[in-house]
């Protein structure tokens, strides 16, 4: 319906262009030809005034000369009743007159010829030859001519523009409505046929502009049908490769948590293993005498692993409220106190590898606010990692102090040990980054997570002694709350 409304004012925009032209045509056209009748006009009054010249001046002289009054009179009555000529007189030198007619129009044409007698143009005049004719029967003629010309050149060209319009219609305008139908019901999901204008076989062997038109757009179409089938084709791909990127993402994920809680429940396990252990070779290698000694040395150690035991629990829930985003359980504590007991927990992990655990720690209490066993799992690991690189013999040293300058807490694990080769210092804090057969390469990407949940930073650097230095820095608070495990 809007392309038939369009198309028509299309055809009455048209309409009015060829009228507005037509009309403007037939004005000058009728213009001009006004012009030239008039001219033409003019032109034939004159050559009548020179006709009268040629033929009759040298008779009216000779009868002026002759004072032939009556054959002059009669001269001057025919002349005046010749087309368009108003008046004509004779003035003679004596000032004698004669004259036939009168003058009725407003515009004129006033011709005078002198009268010389018959071969004596040297001698003085006999008088004046003067011819009126009136332009008023001309310009009645013209106005009459001027309805005529323009009512005949207006239906002529109103005709003409009538039949371009026709054939505008019959050649264009019919075939843009079904071409706008094609255009607006394309459909690129099932096959439609192509477009055919209703024209006759020779018209549509023989390509014109619109043929060209119908062409472009069934070539549009089945090229645009090709594209969306690719595009439809490509989204599924690209569907079905977000379904396995998605998969494979949680598959990481998976393998990572599995990873994660795997390393954290290792380190309270392996204490566990190795006080059972030592339990064990105790027991059997007591003798009657040590009964009472080795009965206060495993409720000792058995205390320990219910110890180890409820930090795998702990740690659990941790990781349970990490999964679940929890937030986390934060209290203010003391950091000497917390590497004490720290320190404690892997002793045997230090005895074991023959390396001793120094600790440096500052003389006063250095309070932090943080969740206890986040902060634990983080020195675990560090001081573990420090033990495994150290050599038999050596030393781990676990020191505290305060920087007043930026009011932050250090927590620093020094060890001489292997150290870190130049291209690993890029990875140490990536996950999965391990250079140990049975390593997992999350501790330290946890480690730095956790320093960051509590707005603080995990640091390496190499030492002079060949080893590493990993520095915790935690914000600094006040003295009131004492850690309690
Ligand atoms: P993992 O201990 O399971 O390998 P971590 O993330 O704790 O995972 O450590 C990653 C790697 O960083 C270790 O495998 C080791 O190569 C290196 N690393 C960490 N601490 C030290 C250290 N104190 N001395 C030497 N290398 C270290």
């Amino acid at each position: 319906m809007r392309t038939f409304s369009s198309q028509h004012r299309t055809v009455r925009r048209l309409i009015l262009y060829i009228i507005l032209f037509s009309s403007a045509i037939t004005l000058i056209s009728s213009a001009l030809q006004l012009y030239l009748e008039y001219t033409k006009g003019v032109s034939d009054i004159n050559a009548e005034i020179h006709q009268i010249k040629d033929s009759q001046l040298e008779s009216i002289a000779l009868n002026v000369q002759d004072r032939n009054i009556q054959l002059l009179q009669l001269q001057l009555d025919g002349l005046v009743k010749l087309p368009g000529i108003e008046r004509i007189s004779i003035v003679t030198t004596d000032r004698v007159k004669w004259r036939a007619g009168e003058v009725m129009s407003n515009e004129i044409i006033d011709e005078r010829f002198v009268l010389y007698q018959h071969g004596r143009e040297q001698e003085p005049p006999l008088g004046i030859l003067q011819i009126v004719v009136g332009l008023d029967e001309l310009y009645s003629r013209l106005t009459d001519r001027v309805y005529f010309i323009v009512i005949s050149n207006g239906i002529k060209t109103f005709l003409v523009a009538g039949f371009i319009l026709y054939l505008f219609q019959y050649l264009v305008t019919r075939h843009l409505g079904k071409i706008s139908d094609f255009a607006q019901n394309l459909t690129f999901d099932k096959p439609i046929p192509p477009l055919v204008l209703d024209r006759t076989e020779k018209e549509r062997s023989s390509p014109d502009e619109l043929q060209t038109v119908v062409t472009a757009l069934n070539g549009m179409q089945l090229r645009l049908g090709d594209e969306l089938k690719k595009r439809l084709e490509a989204e599924q791909k690209l569907l079905a490769s977000r379904d396995q990127i998605a998969h494979l993402d949680r598959l990481n994920s998976m393998g990572e948590m599995v990873s994660t809680i795997t390393h954290e429940i290792n380190q309270p396990l392996t204490a566990i293993a190795s006080y059972a252990q030592s339990a064990t070779r105790r027991i059997d290698n007591a003798r009657p005498e040590q009964q009472a000694e080795l009965q206060q040395w495993l409720a000792t150690t058995l205390k320990k692993i219910s110890e180890q035991a409820l930090r795998s629990g702990k740690v659990l829930q941790r990781i349970r409220n990490f999964v679940k985003l929890r937030a986390m359980d934060m209290q203010r504590l003391d950091a000497n106190t917390m590497l004490r007991e720290v320190s404690d927990m892997v002793e045997t992990t230090a005895n074991s590898n023959q390396v001793s655990l120094v600790l440096e720690l500052n003389p006063s209490p250095l309070y932090v606010e943080g969740d206890p066993v986040q902060l634990q799992q983080v020195s675990i690991n560090l001081i573990k990692n420090a033990i495994e690189a150290s050599h038999p013999g050596a030393q781990v040293v676990i020191s505290t102090c305060l920087n007043s300058e930026n009011n932050e807490v250090e927590l620093c694990i020094h060890d001489e040990g292997v150290g870190v080769s130049g291209e690993a210092v890029e990875h140490l804090f990536e996950p999965f980054y391990t250079s140990k057969k049975q390593g997992m390469g999350v501790g330290l990407s946890i480690s730095l997570a956790i320093a960051k949940a509590h707005n603080g930073t995990l640091k390496y650097q190499a030492n002079a002694q060949g080893g590493c230095d990993f520095t915790l820095t935690l914000p600094a608070v006040g003295e009131e709350v004492a850690y309690d495990v």
